[in-house]
């Protein structure tokens, strides 16, 4: 029986409760869920984990945690919730394991994601299906495919967080705000990440024009060493303390706002590219615009030949490890080859 009330139609009304269901309640998930109701952006909560005792705990604690930040509804649910959620988030899968790369967990996490959105697309999602397992551009590209909703419907967190510690990580070493730091990482969550130097802006100066005014050094090794820090600070978290929880859920809250609010907001989320980017048949982070029917257009962003150059290659690795998740879904049905639909050609 669906927990939440089937009755009202999602993403139609401005009026209606704004749903949101988490699949997955480990660190990443009851994180998630925490900021959202200290965000007081959705209206109801519903908890989804196989571990349903898991997820009903969860639930128990951030009822404690509700007189003290905003008044939503949470639930323990089950696939049927998804149906009239709004956003529906997948943090289902195993955490990193220390040292290992990411598209490590390719198989192990597929076959969980797979049989999730093969749970929610029995109930007629009519929401986003936000992805945050990873690895999250292969499992963003994989349940739009399993999925069989328009492109625009799936999208990932990408690299918002990557793009988040760029910026703070330039904004640090400028002693200025964030808010005043434009700069991207595009491309693979994960090592072949692209940090865009060539037109990062702070207070609309380039980075070198802003460190002269300010006589702080700086060269290409400089900012180059900054995007490094910023590419290793899950390595270095995860080294510490064995997962990262915080600042997904934060990115991911932020996604669920663009979402809900219809914001149209500029993000740096995974999602199916457009054909006429010429990257091919994948799904990476470029700015995107963000609203209420999901990715509402992914810009292009003006890069130089080396950083074209890198975006490529990052594309390809991505590229090569949906490739190896054709071919595990050929051989283990022929028949049923899930991941051979036609691509559409525009994400709008
Ligand atoms: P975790 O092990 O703490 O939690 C995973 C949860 O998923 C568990 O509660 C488990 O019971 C649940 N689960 C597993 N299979 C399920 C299924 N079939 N149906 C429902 N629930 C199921 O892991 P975590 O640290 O929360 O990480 C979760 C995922 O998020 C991992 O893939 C991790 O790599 C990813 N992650 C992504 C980012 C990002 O930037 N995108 C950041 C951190 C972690």
């Amino acid at each position: 029986m669906p927990t939440l009330d089937p009755a009202a139609t999602p993403l139609n009304s401005a009026t209606r409760t704004a749903r949101v269901a988490v699949v997955g309640t480990g660190y990443v998930g009851a994180t998630t869920a925490y900021a959202l109701l200290i965000s007081g952006a959705a209206a109801e909560i519903v908890l989804i984990d196989r571990d349903h005792e898991r997820a009903q705990g969860h639930v128990l604690d951030l009822k404690d945690a509700e007189l003290f930040s905003h008044t939503a509804r949470v639930v323990a649910g089950d696939f049927s919730d998804c149906a009239t959620a709004d956003v529906i988030i997948l943090t289902a899968g195993v955490g990193h394991r220390p040292g290992a790369p990411r598209l490590e967990y390719l198989k192990e996490n597929a076959s969980i994601v797979k049989g999730i959105v093969d749970e929610i697309s029995k109930h007629n999602p009519c929401g986003i299906l936000l992805v945050a397992s990873n690895p999250v551009d292969v499992l963003t590209y994989a349940t739009w495919k399993w999925s069989g909703l328009p492109v625009n419907r799936v999208l990932g967190s990408g690299t918002i967080l990557d793009t988040s510690r760029f910026r703070m990580r330039l904004a640090e070493y400028c002693g200025i705000s964030p808010n005043n730091v434009h700069a991207y990482i595009i491309g693979e969550h994960g090592e072949s990440q692209v940090a865009v130097l060539s037109s990062a802006r702070i207070a609309r100066l380039t980075p070198e024009e802003f460190c002269r005014e300010l006589q702080l050094p700086c060269n290409d090794d400089t900012l180059k060493n900054i995007a490094q820090s910023a590419r290793l600070a899950a390595a270095e978290i995860i080294k510490s303390k064995g997962a990262t929880y915080y600042g997904i859920a934060a990115a991911l809250v932020r996604i669920v706002q663009a979402i809900l609010r219809n914001e149209h907001a500029v993000l740096t989320v995974s999602s199916v590219v457009p054909e006429s980017m010429g990257l091919g048949d994948v799904a990476l982070s470029l700015p995107a615009i963000v609203g209420r029917e999901g990715i509402k257009r992914v810009l292009p962003v003006s890069l130089n030949s080396t950083e074209s150059q890198a975006l490529h290659a990052s594309s390809q690795v991505l590229k090569t490890y949906i490739a190896t998740l054709k071919e595990d879904a050929a051989k283990q049905d022929p028949a049923k080859e899930d991941m051979a639909k036609e691509k559409p050609s525009s994400a709008e």
